[in-house]
């Protein structure tokens, strides 16, 4: 049986309370646990690497996907079971959408928030039906979820697309969701295109 693997976008800085620290480490660790792969974005650096060295530590094969122009500066982890160097971020992301059953977002700053929406737009646009979720550690995302419902009720986000975003307290909570996720119906991309 093929192994499940989920990719994590999270922060390339640690943030300023250990709690976050803490919950990359359970991610990883629960990740490896369960028997469930991970891809990232191959930094060694804030949570990023602390995810990496969680899930390997708990038994998890551990891929990352980092742009050549990203080596130094996130200093790629040298200890990975994979390291995969792109030519471009685009190429990075498509590359982690490809190669993950699920995407899980752990605190981070723009680039994570950047990727998460970006594997949201495309649930919404039916390219994938892989889950999304956020570890909302310590309330970080309440925000983000505030913003989402004020576009719903503004007409912005149809109610059902909100849905496409899982939301949980903890590691375990968003693996169990994940599990039992089942995208909600939309129109593809593609179909649309050929109609
Ligand atoms: P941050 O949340 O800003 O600390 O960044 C987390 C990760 O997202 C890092 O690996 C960044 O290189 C990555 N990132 C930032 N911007 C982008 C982007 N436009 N496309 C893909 N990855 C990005």
């Amino acid at each position: 049986m093929t192994r499940l693997r989920y990719c994590v976008f999270c922060g390339s800085s640690r943030g300023t309370r250990p709690d976050y620290a803490e919950a990359a480490r359970t991610l990883g660790h629960e990740i490896g646990r369960r028997g469930i792969d991970l891809v990232y974005g191959g930094g060694d650096i804030g949570l990023m690497g602390i995810v990496a060295d969680s899930a390997m530590e708990a038994g998890a094969h551990v891929i990352g996907v980092i742009p050549r122009a990203l080596v130094d500066r996130e200093v790629a982890h040298e200890g990975l079971d994979e390291l995969r160097v792109v030519d471009s971020m685009h190429e990075r992301k498509a590359l982690m959408v490809e190669l993950a059953d699920g995407f899980i977002a752990l605190p981070g700053g723009l680039g994570t928030f950047e990727e998460l929406f970006e594997v949201l737009t495309w649930a919404q646009l039916g390219v994938h039906r892989k889950p999304c979720a956020v570890v909302d550690v310590c309330g970080y995302f309440d925000e983000l979820r505030a913003m989402l419902d004020r576009a719903v009720n503004e007409g912005f986000i149809a109610a059902d697309h909100r849905g496409f975003l899982l939301v949980e307290t903890s590691a375990e909570r968003v693996l169990d969701a994940m599990v039992s996720f089942r995208a909600p119906q939309v129109e593809g991309w593609l179909d649309r295109s050929s109609t």
